[in-house]
């Protein structure tokens, strides 16, 4: 579904991936672990093309992007497309406020494909319902919770129909206490064979819902393992070292 080849990127000086590998198979859950600052984040924008690496070979759904070339318009619908394909669920939700819950899932469904507005509302009636969120459709963001907020945003990202959907630190703004009703959500999906990479810190979670954890430090894959091998015998002394930490 996804496939990044030798992907590099940096920051002014700084270079945060280092020429990365990685392919996520269609209903795979890919976890992506590392320290603060190993490039998981900017990775995973990667691969929806929201940052685009300064080198190396994206394949997203079919769609293929030689990275660090001239852009022109074809490339433009092509990024498009791979946002389409790929749907992120942020940190801190990025909900439009001036729309209410179903509006920002039906926003999409309607601009960029074209549904009518009896479609897009059955279908964004559908996927709240699905978050849990059945009652809430009429609801502003500011009168959400976190927890409810990032339900929403899953449930925009789905409305989209993508292939992969990824997420970056889904709980982190989030109370702990918010925590489980979002990780249950992406477990369901996870079940119903969703394809999708996650980045979290959460080591329980990853455990139970990942086929395969993927372990980032210095802008590079240091272990690609899966979790019952990760968080019990891990290869690599980098690997070891952070899970004492988190622990
Ligand atoms: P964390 O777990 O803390 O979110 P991470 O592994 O996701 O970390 P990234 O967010 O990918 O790491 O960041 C890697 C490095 O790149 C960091 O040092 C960060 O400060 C830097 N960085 C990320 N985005 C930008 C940007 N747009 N401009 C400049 N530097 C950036």
């Amino acid at each position: 579904t996804i496939e990044l080849t030798e992907i590099r990127k940096s920051f002014g000086e700084l270079d945060v991936l280092c020429g990365v590998n990685l392919a996520v198979e269609r209903g795979e859950v890919i976890v992506l672990m590392g320290p603060s600052g190993s490039g998981k984040t900017t990775l995973v924008r990667c691969m929806n093309l929201l940052e685009e690496p300064d080198a190396g070979h994206v394949r997203i759904c079919g769609c293929d992007f030689e990275c660090g070339t001239r852009r022109d318009r074809g490339r433009k619908r092509l990024e498009q497309r791979a946002r389409r394909h790929a749907g992120m669920v942020f940190q801190q939700f990025n909900l439009f406020p001036h729309m209410t819950a179903l509006g920002n899932v039906i926003e999409g469904p309607r601009q960029v494909r074209k549904l009518s507005d009896a479609a897009a509302k059955e279908l964004g009636e559908r996927l709240l319902d699905r978050v849990g969120l059945a009652d809430k459709s009429g609801e502003y963001p500011s009168r959400l919770s976190g927890g409810q907020k990032q339900r929403v945003a899953i449930a925009r990202a789905l409305a989209m129909e993508p292939e992969v959907v990824l997420f970056d630190e889904p709980t982190s703004a989030l109370d702990p206490e918010l925590h489980a009703e979002v990780l249950d959500v992406i477990q369901s999906l996870a079940r119903e064979g969703m394809t999708m990479v996650i980045v979290t810190h959460e080591t329980h979670f990853a455990r139970e819902v990942a086929d395969r954890i993927v372990f980032m430090d210095g802008g590079v894959i240091v272990e690609e393992a899966t979790p019952d091998v990760f968080f019990t015998r891990p290869s690599q002394e980098r690997a070891r070292s952070f899970l004492r930490l988190v622990d």
